[in-house]
């Protein structure tokens, strides 16, 4: 689909379990569209890889699935959406977890006087998230998500798009699956409540096969917000 997603900015949140799409597709908006995406684990994972303070104390929450805590996420967030970008479209994908974050989040926003315009909830039955995390591989070099059922590589353990080397991310291993779900009903799902009464979430049905849901996506992103907060 080459139809541009948006016309407006747009300041995004993509909502969801774990293995729901949520970095698949936020991908596909930013290539397509020069907007900037913001992955909260794909910045942690960059800091563990280069060794950071912050990748250390990040590393032993991520690998058992557990969340890292509040303050260390708001203040990497708050350094990445910073000024420089306030006249631009973002999505931030994995971000907010709990409802400190959020809250942490509408203060960053109220601050320049911006607010959210969509909060996109990707629903995925739990059989499926957990069919999807085991069978998801990541390549080693430049990120890019592969699945064994649904996208698989050309060549076994490859990426496509680099060559580089594919590996099962350590929080993708069945205990720590089943921690980062327990996990997201604990401490995100009361999110789905929070962005609810303030009229702000959008549902979609993420368990279908991503060319679909990134159709709706667009739908979605290209519908003007609420005027309310
Ligand atoms: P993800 O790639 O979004 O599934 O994130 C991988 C891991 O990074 C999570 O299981 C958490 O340990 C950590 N993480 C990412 N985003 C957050 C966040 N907003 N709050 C707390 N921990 C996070």
């Amino acid at each position: 689909m080459t139809r541009p997603t948006h016309t407006n900015t747009f300041r995004a949140v993509f909502l969801g379990p774990p293995g729901a799409g949520k970095g698949t597709q936020a991908s596909l908006v930013a290539e397509r569209d020069a907007v900037l995406h913001v992955s909260t684990g794909d910045m942690l994972r960059q800091h563990v890889k280069s060794g950071t303070a912050l990748g250390t104390r990040a590393r032993s929450f991520m690998d058992s699935g557990q969340l890292v805590p509040d303050d260390v996420i708001i203040a990497m967030v708050e350094q990445r959406i910073g000024t420089e970008d306030a006249d631009r479209s973002w999505i931030l994908d994995g971000f907010p977890r709990t409802v400190p974050q959020a809250e942490a989040l509408k203060r960053m926003l109220d601050g320049v006087s911006q607010s959210l315009t969509h909060v996109v909830f990707f629903r995925v039955p739990k059989a499926e998230l957990v069919a999807r995390l085991s069978s998801r591989w990541t390549c080693s070099a430049c990120g890019s998500i592969w699945n064994t059922k649904s996208k698989p590589p050309r060549h076994a353990g490859q990426c496509d798009d680099c060559g580089g080397q594919l590996r099962q991310r350590d929080d993708d291993r069945p205990e720590a699956v089943t921690r980062r779900l327990e996990v997201y009903a604990a401490q995100t799902e009361p999110l789905l409540d929070y962005y609810r009464r303030r009229g702000r979430l959008v549902d979609v049905d993420a368990a279908r096969d991503p060319v679909a849901v990134s159709e709706e996506l667009a739908d979605v992103l290209r519908t003007e917000p609420r005027a309310d907060d």
